[in-house]
């Protein structure tokens, strides 16, 4: 592909006359018209992933892995226009862990995933007999995305599959469909016709997708509230589910904490993504001892970083992806005013900027049971909650219902060790916040789903266990 191809060219592949029209969050431009796939578009797309699965299957792991490799360097070639597109759909900016990051991490994953081995495994060798487990591809993933990081997150759902021998069919979200549909074309220049395709329209076809009698495995990332009903569907066809929902991650700052030295992280770690993010910091509790520096030294972080339209390369910080978000961050805000917390800055939509801009708004002197604490915000607002007993601040992390991931801020690794081990999480991260490595399970528990992505756990994920038991020699 040509290295000097635009953002247009690659919304020319995918959009269509009289389709949906999908609008810049930062400008409320029309960007382009989606495709409203249908049932029969749906059909088309199982039948020829049917078709395709046994001749993928067969390839094997190695021409496999060199498929995901050669994707990688597709990406890599056409990572600029990419971005761009992606800032222009998603709204995140093209600077700092954003547009670019994010087109960075889907070749860094399929780099990975090539290079990660699902190798089998002697299970027993008792000298009667010697089992030994395998993985086989389990047929045909169903793919089911959100909109904070369509691209990454469609990756992190592909790759694994289509590593372990599956078909893929991607539903994106309504919100950011044409810059997965562009992905989805980028990967298929090295794929066999059939192998992958996506979906285009809304929750319907996503509904339609789960409960195809066809389908295997569900990958699905979203609301805990959609996250139920895809496990009702799959009541019908039995389809294996790995569901990764929505969370509210507390952070624990102990006593012992450099606010100054933490402030820089703690603000990523809320504000990744414009706060956009499933696995990010959102609800701070700090211990009274640093509570007033943690806040002055976090408002002096949000003071520096720029808030702005998400092509200017001056921005690291972009607007809500939404209005339907952009209405739970401000009534959340309102709520918690109207509840006479303080509000330390921000704290009213940045309207000179546009209809979807609100700054970064750090709330104090609320406790749980606020909408603001207990309701994931996913947004540019944090509430920082002070506590006087580490046992109270770890009952409050442990409180709700969410357990993605949590953090614990301390200068003493053996005493952050021990308050990690005592919060319910899939990951607790020790002095920063959502960071993921592809070789590093990633999952929820309770509301916040189950099942692991990512290293060798992602890839029995997409596969079907199978033991091959003969007697010992
Ligand atoms: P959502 O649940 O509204 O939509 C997700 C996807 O599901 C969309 O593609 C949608 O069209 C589809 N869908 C809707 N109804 C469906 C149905 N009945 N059957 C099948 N598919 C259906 O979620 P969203 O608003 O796009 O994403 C935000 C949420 O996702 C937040 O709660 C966030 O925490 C969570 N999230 C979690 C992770 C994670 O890894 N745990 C990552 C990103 C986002």
């Amino acid at each position: 592909m040509s290295e000097n191809i635009t953002e247009q060219d690659l919304l020319d592949r995918v959009t269509v006359g009289g389709g949906r029209g999908i609008h810049e969050p930062a400008t409320g431009d029309l960007l382009g018209l989606a495709p409203r796939h249908t049932g029969e578009d749906l059909e088309r797309a199982v039948t020829a992933a049917r078709a395709a699965q046994p001749a993928w299957e067969a390839l094997g792991h190695a021409e496999r892995s060199a498929r995901l490799l050669r994707i990688a360097d597709r990406i890599d070639a056409v990572a600029e226009p990419l971005a761009r597109l992606l800032a222009r759909e998603q709204g995140k900016p093209l600077n700092g862990p954003n547009a670019r990051f994010e087109v960075g991490a889907c070749s860094a994953w399929l780099r990975a995933t090539a290079a990660t081995a699902l190798d089998e495994e002697v299970v027993v060798d008792d000298g009667r007999q010697v089992s030994t487990l395998t993985y086989r591809p389990i047929g045909l993933v169903a793919a089911v995305g959100p909109w904070n990081w369509p691209l990454m997150i469609g990756i992190w759902q592909i790759a694994p599959s289509l590593r372990m021998g599956n078909v893929v069919v991607v539903k994106p979200s309504e919100y950011t469909p044409l810059s997965v549909l562009a992905l989805v074309s980028i990967l298929n220049e090295e794929l066999p016709e059939g192998v992958l395709s996506a979906l285009s329209g809304d929750r319907e076809v996503g509904a339609a997708l789960v409960a195809h009698p066809d389908v295997r495995k569900i990958m699905f990332t979203g609301s805990t509230a959609t996250g139920r009903r895809v496990v009702e569907a799959s009541g019908a066809n039995l389809a294996r589910l790995t569901l990764e929902l929505g969370g509210n991650d507390a952070g624990i700052v102990l006593p012992d904490a450099d606010p100054e030295a933490i402030a820089q992280d703690l603000f990523w770690g809320a504000f990744i993504n414009t706060g956009q993010t499933c696995a990010a910091l959102k609800r701070l509790y700090v211990h009274e001892s640093v509570h007033d520096r943690v806040v002055e030294a976090l408002a002096g972080v949000a003071a520096r970083m720029p808030l702005g339209p998400s092509l200017s390369e001056e921005s690291v910080l972009g607007p809500v992806q939404n209005a339907m978000q952009f209405g739970i961050v401000s009534r959340l805000v309102d709520d918690a005013r109207e509840r006479g917390a303080t509000i330390v800055t921000g704290g009213a939509p940045a309207t000179e900027l546009g209809p979807l801009f609100y700054p970064i708004t750090l709330v104090t002197g609320l406790e749980d049971g606020a909408p603001l604490v207990d309701e994931e915000q996913f947004g540019p607002v944090l509430p920082i909650i002070r506590y006087s007993d580490v046992d109270d601040a770890v009952a409050s992390a442990n409180r709700l219902d969410a357990g993605l991931g949590a953090s614990v801020w301390s200068s003493d690794p053996e005493r952050a060790r021990q308050v990690a081990d005592r919060i319910e999480a899939g990951t607790v991260w020790i002095n920063g916040h959502g960071g993921v490595h592809p070789m590093a399970p990633f999952g929820g528990v309770k509301a916040s789903g189950y099942g692991l992505e990512f290293g060798v756990e992602g890839l029995k994920a997409v596969a079907v266990p199978k033991v091959v038991t003969r007697p010992a020699a």
